[in-house]
């Protein structure tokens, strides 16, 4: 059975934030994960992360952490000095979930977020080839704290790197460690691919990771994604791993404001009430 998890910032108008609340909201709502933003838990003191960790082993709750690496941190850019920042960060988050145990980073963690090619250019390679440079010297910290780096594919409204689950297989294939991962989410795998189960199917054995969301970006069970279809392919490829709703309903703040949510989509719905609801939708396509 995979844990089915849901991302904190659903709640949230800023992506700093105190994760206790959620431990326990989310473990009364029946979830078995919740995904906190890998930024904040880097800049915690190493008492805090072990006060996270214990109140989430406390609820029975598994932690897995997302970031998107901002412009400072891009491991594509062309200067060294930035990608070398970019390396260190990772460095830190890795060594910071070492602490508390390990388990997955996703996100934009192989350039920045979000960017696109430079006006003129037309040839992602040399961006390409930084990156996975980057990558590899990064991945080392991965390895020493029983961290997996799960690249995610997004659309090319926000990265242009990473577009397609092919891409970012022949990426993990290039850095060449266990511990390089792909990770899909069917937000970006409905814009970009061709077919769901095709998407799912190619990342195969290399998918680490695993985000769901509506066409727009609803609870699951609100849009068009062919859940039963992603389902299938799921355990076609035998897929372990973390499955992780990244719903955004809210306008304004930092998080509405990054995640581009210009009307709101939460009126009349009760926030908890629909988690609740897109679990129980999740755990059906999932057995
Ligand atoms: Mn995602």
């Amino acid at each position: 059975m995979n844990r089915i998890g849901i991302y904190y910032a659903y709640w949230t108008h800023d992506w700093d934030a105190d994760f206790h609340p959620f431990v326990d909201k989310v473990a009364d709502l029946g979830f078995d994960v919740l995904e906190v933003n890998a930024g904040t838990i880097g800049n915690m003191t190493s008492e805090q992360r072990r006060s996270l960790k214990a109140h989430a082993d406390d609820r029975n709750i598994g932690l897995s952490y997302c970031v998107g690496l901002t412009k400072q941190y891009d491991l594509a850019a062309e200067d060294k000095s930035v990608r070398d920042n970019g390396i260190a960060f990772l460095r830190t988050i890795a060594g910071a979930m070492g602490e508390m145990g390990g388990g997955n980073l996703g996100g934009i963690i192989y350039s920045s977020w979000p960017a696109t090619l430079p006006a003129g250019v037309t040839d992602k390679r040399p961006y390409w080839d930084r990156s996975l440079a980057s990558m590899k010297e990064a991945i080392k910290a991965a390895e020493d704290n029983n961290v997996f780096f799960n690249m995610e594919v997004v659309n090319r409204f926000e990265q242009y790197l990473l577009n397609t689950c092919a891409e970012a297989v022949a990426y993990v294939k290039a850095v060449g460690s266990p511990h390089a991962k792909v990770m899909l989410d069917t937000f970006h795998i409905n814009i970009e691919e061709d077919f769901f189960s095709e998407a799912i199917q190619t990342a195969g054995e290399h998918l680490g990771h695993f985000h769901i969301g509506e066409n727009n970006r609803m609870p699951p069970g609100y849009g068009h994604i062919p859940w039963t279809e992603i389902g299938a392919a799921l355990r076609q490829i035998g897929y372990k791993g973390d499955v992780v709703m990244e719903p955004f309903l809210m306008p304004g703040g930092e998080v509405g404001r990054d995640i581009k949510v210009f009307r709101d989509m939460s009126v009349g719905l009760d926030l908890d009430a629909e988690a609740a609801k897109a679990l129980q939708f999740t755990r059906g396509f999932m057995k």
